[in-house]
């Protein structure tokens, strides 16, 4: 893993209000190259193992609650510098604080609901990599 690869999630309440299309064509049109996705419906074991970094944070049940609530899509992105541009291009946790035309502005819908997920760094997106996907599906 490089510092050219990102991983995504777009989250339930994104894919539930068939927002995904359009997050995806954002993705793709701003030049990131998808090289694995798909489709997944995480148990309540694997989003509290995804999120346990928040474990102690008031928010964590809840979190794991709407990471749980629905499918979501998972997928690994290419692009240079993917993991602070992708950052950018999404925007603040907070949509309403998130800057205009970014994914979470125009699609997330409370703190807990920002439409995606995006690696905060290379050696996370590593560890999200090799959560998500198998080594064949990683190629
Ligand atoms: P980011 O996803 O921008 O890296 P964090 O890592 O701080 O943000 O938090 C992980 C996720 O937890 C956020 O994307 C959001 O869904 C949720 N979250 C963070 N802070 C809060 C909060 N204060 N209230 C509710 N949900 C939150
Ligand atoms: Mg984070």
């Amino acid at each position: 893993m490089t510092d050219k690869t990102t991983l995504t999630i777009i989250k339930p309440q994104a894919v539930r209000n068939l927002h995904s299309g359009k997050i995806i064509d954002m993705i793709l049109s701003a030049g990131y190259i998808i090289k694995a996705i798909k489709m997944v419906t995480l148990s309540h074991d694997l989003a509290s193992k995804f999120y346990e970094i928040h474990k102690d944070r008031p928010f964590y049940e809840n979190l794991v609650k709407s990471m749980t609530s629905g499918p979501v899509i998972v997928a690994l992105l290419e692009k240079d510098n993917a993991v602070q541009d992708y950052r950018e291009f999404i925007g603040s946790t907070n949509p309403a604080e998130a800057v205009t035309g970014t994914i979470r502005n125009l699609f997330g819908t409370s703190m807990q609901d920002n439409a995606v997920h995006g690696s905060d760094s290379d050696e996370n997106a590593a560890r999200e990599a090799s959560f998500f996907f198998s080594e064949m599906e990683r190629f």
